[in-house]
């Protein structure tokens, strides 16, 4: 069984160790390798494993991945082969092993406050490349926290954090185990491994802690939402939460310049464009609609089918909005008739007195259809100018409107 270095030393980046066994990985140009000792965190408990280097005679080994096989060895895949027997010297990513010990230890932190002030227990610890979160079960089955819920955790926790308590971390006997307040039973029987935070958090636990609460540096929630029946809280720690504050005043700064105030005002002046814009969209809109159908009917023609006005008309461009709002309109009329192309969309419509079958009409000269009323499809504006000269043709004679 490998000598677990990081139980005794947290900060432990470098140590001295053999090579007790080497076998292919499971990639190709990977080796596994097992050491008498090592300060290598194989993943567990939701905290994923260190990275690394493994040096020997002027060689270099990277550690891709560390996992503990159940006799309790530590295994590290590597990139080199490395015989059994060679003394190697182990070198650990310090900034990601730190990284991870700030993140589980405000995940202590999060849970013990959660079960002491809201009687929440956790149920499980994914430690992102973002951020982590925790699953928690409340005891009335709530999916959700509340803001001040989240304040009065954010504000409990963080106090702790600037205590400084120390985190202590042992292996107690079974008669010592049996007066420890512990937050959640063991879900192991043997080598129970016990971390105290303080007087706020004690429980089970085989991972790499901080060695005092002041190194866990801040916790932040992010959200407390419902998940499969469960409150899942997302949060960040330490470093993580100062990069995400640094990003996050970025951003909001950016947006006070922009809107011109100060950055506390943002919500209600994001609010008071957001209606502006709607007000403006809708003046547009109305706007657009007055426009095309002043076009519309500009292009009026009482002669081409007699008893009805027929209007052909192409227009450049205009959003569907106003088109429809146009069109309908325009038919609302007696008497009317509509063969429109706006850019390379065909509208033909009709008063509901006027007898042409629109959907029959746009399929002889483009691709569309829709209903004998009003129809639309793709095609070119003289595909408006044909369609006229279909009715006017085979029309001949022809009550172009309806009795009444
Ligand atoms: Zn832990």
């Amino acid at each position: 069984m490998t000598e677990r270095l990081y139980y005794e030393d947290p900060y432990l980046w470098q140590f001295d160790a053999a090579v007790t066994g080497t076998r292919p990985g499971k990639g190709a140009g990977t080796w596994e390798i097992t050491l008498d000792r090592s300060a290598f965190y194989p993943t567990s408990g939701g905290q994923p494993f260190d990275t690394g280097r493994l040096t020997w005679n002027g060689c270099i080994a990277d550690v891709t991945n560390v996992e503990a096989d159940p006799d309790g060895e530590v295994v590290h895949t590597v990139n080199r082969e490395i015989p059994a027997g060679t003394r190697v010297r182990g070198f650990i990513d310090g900034h990601r092993r730190t990284d991870h010990m700030e993140q589980h230890g405000g995940e202590h932190m999060l849970a013990g406050a959660i079960w002491e002030k809201l009687g929440g227990t956790t149920i499980g610890l994914h430690l992102g490349k973002e951020d982590s979160t925790i699953d928690v079960s409340m005891p009335d089955g709530r999916t959700r926290l509340t803001e001040e819920e989240i304040l009065l955790l954010e504000d409990t926790v963080n106090t702790r954090i600037r205590q400084d308590a120390p985190i202590r971390c042992w292996f107690p006997t079974e008669e010592e185990m049996k007066t420890l307040p512990l937050r959640k039973a063991p879900t192991v029987t043997e080598h129970i491994r016990i971390v105290a935070m303080g007087d706020f958090e004690m429980v089970a636990c085989g991972g790499t802690h901080p060695s005092s609460t002041g190194r866990i540096g801040m916790v932040k929630i992010l959200s407390a939402l419902p998940s499969k029946g469960k409150v899942r809280v997302t949060f960040v720690c330490g470093e993580r939460a100062l990069r995400l504050f640094q990003q996050y005043k970025r951003s909001a700064d950016k947006a006070g310049n922009v809107l011109s105030c100060p950055t506390e005002k943002l919500a209600t002046a994001a609010g008071e464009l957001k209606a502006r814009l709607a007000d403006a969209e809708r003046r547009l809109n109305r706007f657009e609609t007055e426009k095309l159908l002043g076009l519309i009917r500009e292009n009026e023609n009482g002669e081409d089918l007699p008893g009805i006005t027929l209007s052909v008309t192409v227009t450049a461009q205009g959003d569907a909005r106003p088109v429809a709002e146009a069109v309908s309109a325009y038919i609302s009329e007696s008497g009317k008739a509509l063969l429109l192309c706006v850019g390379e969309r065909l509208t033909f419509a009709r008063s509901a007195d006027v007898d042409i079958d629109m959907n029959e009409l746009i399929r002889r000269v483009a691709r569309g259809g829709g209903r004998p009323d009003m129809a639309s499809g793709a095609g070119i504006p003289e595909c408006a100018g044909v369609a006229r000269k279909i009715l006017m043709m085979e029309g001949k004679g022809k009550a172009w409107k309806k009795k009444t």
